[in-house]
C-alpha cells in the first residue's frame, strides 16, 4: 500500500482516491432502512429496525453529504430501505439542490415505486433527476412470492413517473427458481413500455445464510434465455457497471453481473447508511461511523479526514473474496 494520503491532502480539493488507484465519484445515500416490501434475496422476513432516533436528521445528511461533495462526488443517489418512507423526503430532495453549487451533477432515486404515485411530480420537480425502479416479475404471482406485496401499485407508479416526465430505469435481481421464468416476460414488457432495463445477479446481501450460489443466474444464463427468442448484440462498455447489450437492433439492455464478472477495479462508489456509516464496498464486513462522530460534535475538518482515510483502505473487493459476507447488516440496511 502506498503512504497515506490524509494529511497532505486534508483540506484541499483533490478527489477522494483509494489505495488501488479508483476515485470516488458516487455516493448512495440511505435515508431509511425501513421498506414495505420483504424481498426475499434483500432483507430477513422479520427485521430488527434501527432505533429511530439513530437515523440522520435532515440537516446531519446534508451536512454529510456536502462533506462528500466538496470532495469530488458529484453523483448522488438516494436510497433504502425504501426511500419514499421517509416522511421528509421531498423536503430533504429539496435541501440538496443547495449541493449542485458545490459540484452535484446527478440527484437519483432507487425506489420500489409502490408508494410513488401521488408523489411522482412533486419529487421530480423538487430535482430528483432519475429513478430506478425496482421490477422483478410482471407476474402477480412471482411478483408476491418474491417481494411478499403486490405488483399493481408498481406498475401504478411507473406509469406515474412515467406521465410526471421522470427519467425511469427498471432494475430486475434474478434468483434461480424463483424468477428466472420472467427473464423473457420482464424484458418484453420493459420494451413495450420503452423504459430501459437491467438484470442484476443475485448477491450474497441478504439474511445470513440464505444465499446460496447455486441460485445465482450468471449473466450468460440470463443471455442464453433471451436468445431463444431474441437477437442479442455486445456493445462496447463504459464506466457503468452493467454490461450493454442491445435486444433486437433497437432496445438497450444491461446486466449487472457483481457475482460472474465483478467490476471492482473500476469501482467509484461509497454508500452511507441511514445512521451514517460510511461502507466503502457493498461486501465490507464493517463500516467506518461518521454518524456518530458527527453527533460526538466532530467538526468538518476531521470528518473530512476520516472519510479520506477509510476510502484510501477500501479494500480490493468482492473479486478478491467472493462468497457470503458474515456481517449483521443485509442489503436493506446497507443501502442498495
Ligand atoms: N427499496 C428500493 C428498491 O427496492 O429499489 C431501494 C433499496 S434496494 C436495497 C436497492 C436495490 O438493491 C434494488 O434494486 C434491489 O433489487 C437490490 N438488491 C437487494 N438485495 C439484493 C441482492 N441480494 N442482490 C442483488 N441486488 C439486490
Ligand atoms: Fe425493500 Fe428494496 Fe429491499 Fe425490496 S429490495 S425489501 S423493496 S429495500
Amino acid at each position: 500500500m502506498k503512504s497515506d494520503p490524509m494529511w497532505h491532502t486534508l483540506g484541499t480539493m483533490s478527489p477522494l482516491t483509494d489505495s488501488h488507484g479508483r476515485t470516488k465519484r458516487k455516493l448512495r445515500i440511505s435515508l431509511t432502512d425501513r421498506c414495505n416490501f420483504r424481498c426475499t434475496y434483500c432483507m430477513p422476513e422479520h427485521p430488527d429496525w434501527l432505533p429511530r432516533a439513530s437515523l440522520l436528521d435532515r440537516g446531519e445528511i446534508l451536512r454529510l453529504a456536502g462533506l462528500f461533495v466538496d470532495q469530488g462526488i458529484d453523483q448522488i443517489r438516494l436510497t433504502g430501505g425504501e426511500p419514499l418512507l421517509r416522511r421528509d423526503l421531498v423536503e430533504c430532495v429539496s435541501a440538496m439542490q443547495g449541493l449542485r453549487e458545490r459540484g452535484l451533477r446527478r440527484l437519483s432515486m432507487t425506489t420500489n415505486a409502490s408508494r410513488i404515485a401521488p408523489l411522482a411530480r412533486t419529487l421530480v420537480a423538487a430535482g430528483i433527476d432519475d429513478f430506478n425502479v425496482s421490477l422483478d416479475a410482471v407476474d402477480p404471482v412471482v411478483f408476491r412470492q418474491l417481494t411478499k406485496r403486490e405488483v399493481a401499485p408498481v406498475l401504478d407508479g411507473i406509469r406515474a413517473l412515467a406521465d410526471a416526465g421522470a427519467s425511469v430505469k427498471l432494475n430486475a435481481v434474478v434468483v434461480r427458481g424463483d424468477n428466472d421464468g420472467e427473464i423473457v416476460p420482464l424484458l418484453e414488457w420493459a420494451m413495450a413500455q420503452g423504459l430501459p432495463l437491467r438484470f442484476i445477479e443475485y448477491m450474497p446481501l441478504d439474511a445470513p445464510g440464505h444465499w446460496r450460489r447455486d441460485a445465482v443466474m450468471s449473466e450468460a444464463e440470463m443471455l442464453a434465455a433471451i436468445g431463444v427468442h431474441h437477437r442479442v448484440e455486445t456493445l462496447a462498455r463504459s464506466s457503468d457497471p452493467a454490461s450493454p447489450y442491445q435486444v433486437d437492433g433497437r432496445y438497450p439492455l444491461g446486466i449487472i453481473s457483481t457475482v460472474s464478472h465483478p467490476f471492482c477495479a473500476s469501482c467509484d462508489r461509497l454508500r452511507l447508511t441511514a445512521t451514517g456509516e460510511l461502507f466503502t464496498c457493498l461486501f465490507s464486513p464493517v463500516g467506518t461511523p461518521l454518524g456518530t462522530r458527527l453527533r460526538e460534535g466532530a467538526d468538518d475538518a476531521t470528518l473530512e479526514a476520516i472519510v479520506r482515510r477509510a476510502v484510501w483502505l477500501k479494500d480490493a473487493g468482492y473479486a478478491s473474496r467472493p462468497g457470503p459476507v458474515e456481517r449483521p447488516i443485509t442489503m436493506h440496511a446497507m443501502g442498495g
